[in-house]
């Protein structure tokens, strides 16, 4: 059995992988706001309407829209995956805006890009991380590429939550400005015990940025659904494994190209 303590998408990526495990998850309503803004039968039309494009997507998608999908990527391999297809191969990028404008930015692609996006990462406010920024001369800026463009040209780093972890780790700097998902900070300040971890604030009234969908998962609830086991993830067997082979797909370039 697998307890996936993150959100819906997570555990079904766990469950396409794991068709013999029961898999549960401590809240069956913790979504996420990117996956939702990509619905399988209106993204099937957007598909229909560019048949010479493949589709590109970023994991964190429903299994629906993976089943679409030539290639799955993750923030850490985007970049090597969109560079494995010839330049003149049309692409569709799905469902984050922008991580896709910003894969396109650093590839020189033209990518189609899915209108979606994550509600964490598109609300921060380039006016409070400037004056934070004033308030801590020494800090780095860094962020998650789910960020938009505004954000992401201010960063001193770019890169995966493990790109920004090790970042972190492996900088002189003893002060951080973070912008993505809070959860990471706990890492980062468990790896540099010495360091400062700033939360980049949002655009609204919290002085940091929670997914509210991630938050879901307390531990009673997680005592719960082991005790329980249930809610547990069921999911039709042709649906898996047409959610399978782009995944598939996306491991057997990594391996190729020695990630
Ligand atoms: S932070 Fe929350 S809403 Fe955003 S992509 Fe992650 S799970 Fe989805």
């Amino acid at each position: 059995m697998i307890v996936f303590a993150g959100v819906h998408f997570m555990a079904e990526t766990a469950k396409i992988l794991n068709p013999t495990k029961k898999v549960v998850i401590p809240d069956f309503k913790a979504g996420c706001s990117l996956s939702d803004s990509c619905p399988p039968p209106l993204f099937q039309k957007f598909k229909e309407q560019h048949p010479d494009h493949v589709v590109v997507s970023y994991i964190n998608c429903s299994a629906g829209i993976k089943a679409l999908s030539d290639v799955i990527v993750t923030s850490s391999n985007a970049r090597i995956i969109v560079d494995s297809f010839p330049e003149d191969q049309k692409i569709i990028f799905a469902p984050d805006k922008n991580l896709g404008a910003y894969i396109n930015k650093v590839t020189g692609r033209d990518m189609l890009l899915w209108n979606g996006a994550c509600m964490v990462h598109e609300i921060f406010s380039l006016e409070k991380i400037t004056k934070l920024q004033q308030q801590h001369p020494n800090a780095k800026f860094i962020a998650h590429p789910e960020c938009e463009e505004p954000v992401l040209k201010m960063a001193d780093f770019v890169g995966s939550t493990t790109g920004l972890l090790k970042y972190t780790m492996e900088n002189d700097a003893t002060e951080f400005i973070v912008a993505t998902e809070t959860g990471i900070l706990h890492q980062m300040e468990k790896a540099s015990p010495t360091k400062k971890f700033i939360p980049a604030p949002p655009d609204n009234g919290c002085a940091c940025n929670d997914c509210p969908h991630m938050k879901r998962n307390t531990l009673e609830k997680i005592y719960l659904c082991m005790k329980y086991e249930l809610p547990d993830i069921i999911m039709d067997e042709e649906l898996r494994l047409a959610a399978k082979k782009p995944i598939d797909k996306m491991l057997e370039i990594s391996k190729a190209a020695g990630l």
